[in-house]
């Protein structure tokens, strides 16, 4: 084990042993190899520095109760990565490889995986770059697969603590039919601005209306909004949010737990109407939203009186984080034991 202050980690990056690399080239995908770099060598002429080739996973590995290490649901990050290789013409890297990449880069650095009861875990950085040359817009012949890790702490430092939120109009983060449902880092250039306007003005982050129609919720941020009413577990469906494994998880964990489940367009209207609401990603699990304002009209929609998430948000996190830190049963099977 490291000598981290395990307890004062932040969501940063932290230097580990090694990251894991592969080359597409020539038509076909090289060794997987280890680097001691923290640094790439990439031509000046790389679509991914030039066109935006570029897709990137968030994943985690956890130091559970027994002392075992887990991944959670790795094969739908492979699908997702594949679907977002696809959407922007970059070569997908086939699952044998992806699950050796990762597998390898927790192995390698298994020093650095937060110890079990300090909340924190190994975070995986699974990315993908196009790095052949071409100066007219096309896409590269060749690529780049890499996979680092970086253990983190909570995401929250306060705890599991209801955050302020923003409904904003006058940014989109993605356009209907385009790159909003794949994981491309061209999507998060796009929402950097909104983002860091709600920072400076109170909030954690900013709420996305659907491009659009501006009428209906769209994502929280760098997450999935979703709301409970009514014995309901309610989360948007747009073509243009990202699919987050967290939510699909917490759909069956909330079906599971006798929620009804609905993944539809949920109104902006209906933000009145919630008695709990959340933010989901792999990164804070659950950001309980404390409240939302309206940026144009100033309207407040409250869901915490007493700076305490919701029972449903409690739960849900409880179940969810039970099962990666491998203290309640995985009857879903979402854990892979990686040693
Ligand atoms: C990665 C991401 C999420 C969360 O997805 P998870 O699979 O739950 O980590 C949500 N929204 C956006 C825009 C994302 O990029």
């Amino acid at each position: 084990m490291k000598n981290i202050d395990w307890k004062n980690l932040t969501f940063g990056y932290v230097k580990t042993d090694c990251n894991i690399r592969c080359y597409f080239k020539d038509g076909k995908w090289g060794p997987i190899e280890t680097s001691t770099s923290e640094t790439i060598d990439i031509h000046i002429a790389a679509t991914c520095l030039h066109y935006g080739q570029e897709a990137f996973e968030g994943m985690k590995a956890y130091r559970g109760k027994d002392n075992k290490v887990r991944l959670f649901r790795w094969e739908e990050n492979w699908l997702r990565l594949q679907r977002s290789a696809e959407g922007i013409l970059m070569q997908s890297v086939p699952k044998e490889i992806f699950k050796e990449a990762i597998s390898k880069a927790v192995e390698l650095n298994q020093e650095y995986i937060p110890p079990y009861g300090t909340g924190g875990s190994l975070y995986l950085r699974p990315l993908l770059i196009g790095t052949g040359a071409k100066v007219g817009v096309s896409p590269a012949d060749e690529y780049l697969f890499m996979v680092f890790v970086t253990p983190v702490g909570p995401y929250f430092k306060e705890g599991f603590k209801p955050v302020k939120m923003q409904l904003i109009r006058d940014f989109d983060r993605a356009a209907p039919q385009g790159t909003g449902s794949i994981k491309v880092g061209g999507n998060y250039a796009a929402s950097l601005r909104a983002g860091q306007r709600a920072q400076k003005e109170g909030f954690a982050t900013a709420i996305f209306a659907d491009a659009k129609t501006k009428t209906y919720i769209d994502e929280a941020g760098p997450a999935n909004f979703f709301g409970i009413r009514d014995g309901k577990y309610i989360t948007p469906d747009s073509e243009s949010i990202l699919p987050s494994i967290t939510n699909m998880s917490l759909r069956e964990l909330a079906a599971d737990m006798g929620l009804i489940v609905e993944r539809r367009h949920v109104a902006l209207d209906e933000l009145g109407t919630f008695e709990e609401a959340g933010a989901c990603g792999t990164a804070a699990v659950i950001s309980p939203i404390g409240m939302v304002q309206d940026r144009d009209n100033g309207t407040v929609y409250q869901y915490s009186k007493d700076g305490e998430a919701g029972p449903w948000c409690k739960k849900l996190y409880a179940r969810l984080t039970g099962i990666q830190y491998g203290e309640e049963e995985d009857k879903f099977g979402w854990c892979t034991v990686l040693f």
